[in-house]
């Protein structure tokens, strides 16, 4: 057979099971009210949480980032392309989480795979919960440390772990907020773990930056806990609304990622007009508590409004609401009827969460409005 042949198989196999992905074409700026193939629809899918990616101000910001800097960053950090944009970037990200430094990524998934790898190899383990994001996985597995998964938040199986570990260097790595599930992690439980076992605790706060703690300055403040043996990442494209990510934590660290992390090394600088948007960001982040606050309430609004109906929601205070519908056809047509119904909201499927477990990932923004949520409500009620 061919390799062509072998893989229509193998595309026909995931079809058949209901696990064909496809991409839909948006057409509009990523907001909460879209037009995507022609039509236009109510989306609950991105993660621009904040409602920032079609700012004006972020699209002045980016203007002004052109003008200033052009458009390719032309070289990799290490050698020309480390420009005054990223510098201040990075200097505002690590007095905004308050962190003695910082270094900006190119995308969270390289972050992550930078950064475990650069900091754990063979004979060294990581602990990592089971509902970890890919790119986590991916990084512990490119790392070649000894990977020790425990049940989702279980801090009782992580005990066991670290306990009877005879690795050197320990490393529990952890998603700050869950991707698919939009709970929290025990972060101070984590970190107490850490200080008795003598771990390091890494961090993926892609979805609590810019959300959680005071001023959205994500996880470490949402838990008032700052620790040298914190390793704190958050991505740049989700609540902030550009692109890219940082890590950030003690000076030493810092150094060691710029020397060792392959994914910051061997790559082209992110466009410095991006880090130069970023400083924009951050600013709106800081300043406009009210999106948060709207945030909260479109919350409030959708869990109460579906409390009553056979629709289960995960427990979550987050803007991750994921509905679970468990089978995968059935989170499929859910998603088609509610699209019908002018509402887009994606069916996750296995392999992004576990079996059995297919949902819908109702994600929210302070761009919607809470008619949006009302109609979201509606159309599901109508149809138990
Ligand atoms: N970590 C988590 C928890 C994520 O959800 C994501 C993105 N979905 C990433 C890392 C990767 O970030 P990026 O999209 O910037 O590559």
């Amino acid at each position: 057979m061919s390799l062509h042949t072998e893989l229509a198989a193998e595309l026909a196999a995931r079809e058949a099971q209901g696990l064909r992905r496809s991409r839909r074409l948006l057409e509009s700026p990523q907001r909460a009210r879209v037009t995507v193939d022609g039509r236009g629809y109510v989306a609950f899918c991105s993660n621009d949480y904040l409602g920032l990616a079609a700012d004006p101000r972020l699209s002045a910001a980016a203007n002004e980032g052109i003008a200033r800097y052009g458009v390719g960053s032309g070289a990799s950090h290490l050698i020309l392309g480390h420009s005054t944009a990223h510098h201040e970037l990075e200097v505002a990200l690590a007095a905004f989480v308050r962190q003695p430094r910082a270094l900006f990524f190119s995308t969270g998934y390289m972050a992550n795979m930078g950064v475990v790898s650069a900091l754990v190899g063979r004979g060294d383990a990581v602990f990592a919960d089971r509902l970890n994001h890919a790119s986590l996985n991916d990084a512990v597995l490119v790392s070649r440390a000894s990977f020790k998964r425990y049940a989702h938040n279980d801090l009782d199986a992580l005990e066991r772990l670290l306990a009877t570990t005879p690795a050197r260097r320990r490393l529990v790595v952890t998603d700050a907020v869950f991707s698919m599930d939009g709970d929290i992690a025990p972060v101070a439980a984590l970190l107490e773990l850490c200080d008795r076992y003598d771990a390091y605790l890494f961090i993926d706060d892609a979805h609590g930056f810019g959300v959680l703690g005071e001023a959205g300055r994500g996880a470490l403040a949402h838990f008032n806990i700052k620790s040298d043996r914190i390793i704190y990442m958050a991505t740049l494209g989700k609540a902030a609304g550009v692109a890219g990510a940082f890590v950030a934590g003690n000076e030493t660290l810092i150094e060691t990622l710029i020397q060792n992390a392959r994914t910051y090394i061997y790559t082209t600088a992110t466009p410095p007009l991006l880090a130069h948007t970023l400083l924009t960001s951050l600013q709106i982040i800081a300043q406009e508590e009210w999106r948060r606050e709207r945030l909260r309430e479109l919350i409030r609004q959708l869990r109460q409004g579906l409390a009553g109906s056979s629709w289960r929601l995960l427990p979550s205070a987050t803007p991750i609401q994921p509905l679970l519908v468990g089978g995968n056809d059935e989170a499929l047509s859910l998603s088609v009827r509610l699209a019908e119904a002018g509402l887009l909201v994606p069916a996750i499927r296995p392999p992004t969460v576990p079996q059995g477990t297919a949902r819908l990932r109702i994600s929210l923004s302070a761009d919607h409005q809470a008619e949006d949520v009302l109609r979201l409500i509606a159309a599901l009620v109508q149809r138990t």
